[in-house]
């Protein structure tokens, strides 16, 4: 990760809570060494493990757009995100928007345990890695027709 303390994003459907509280214990240090970041009720299961240090709100009240704020305004460096394959979500805009905004910004995103677990696993985690921050510059300055 670039940063000596990464900033995590850690979310989950409530179908999906249950694997990531197994996954953080599993990498609890690791994890320790992390500014966390959780939409609320996933950052509420996750501070009988470890200190989250910026809760969000619930993901379905906002918790979603507020962390794809804080990926477009750079303070992110990876997001593990459980979304739930088998139910619909009343808040479905707001997942694809953070997803959307995960690949825009060349977020580091897992989806699932085994993607987690590589992540953590990762060299460049370990390591330390300089993330490409894509320059949208000629799309911001774009000249549209009148
Ligand atoms: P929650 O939100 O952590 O508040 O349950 C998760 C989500 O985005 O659905």
């Amino acid at each position: 990760m670039s940063r000596a303390q990464p900033t995590v994003a850690l979310v989950a459907h409530d179908n999906k809570k249950a694997a990531l509280i197994d996954w953080v214990t599993r990498h609890r240090d690791a994890l320790a060494d992390c500014h966390l970041v959780a939409t609320g009720t996933t950052g509420k299961q996750i501070e009988s493990i470890l200190p989250v240090q910026t809760r969000l709100m619930s993901g379905p009240l906002g918790g979603d757009q507020q962390l794809g704020a804080m990926i477009a305004e750079g303070k992110i460096d990876a997001l593990i995100f459980f979304w739930d394959p088998l139910s619909a979500q009343p808040h479905d805009p707001d997942v694809k928007a953070l997803l959307r905004l995960a690949v825009v910004w060349n977020i580091p995103t897992a989806s699932n345990i085994a993607t987690a677990d590589y992540l953590l696993a990762s060299a460049h985690w370990q390591g330390g890695y300089d993330r490409q921050r894509p320059d949208y510059g000629d799309y911001a300055n774009r000249t549209l027709p009148r």
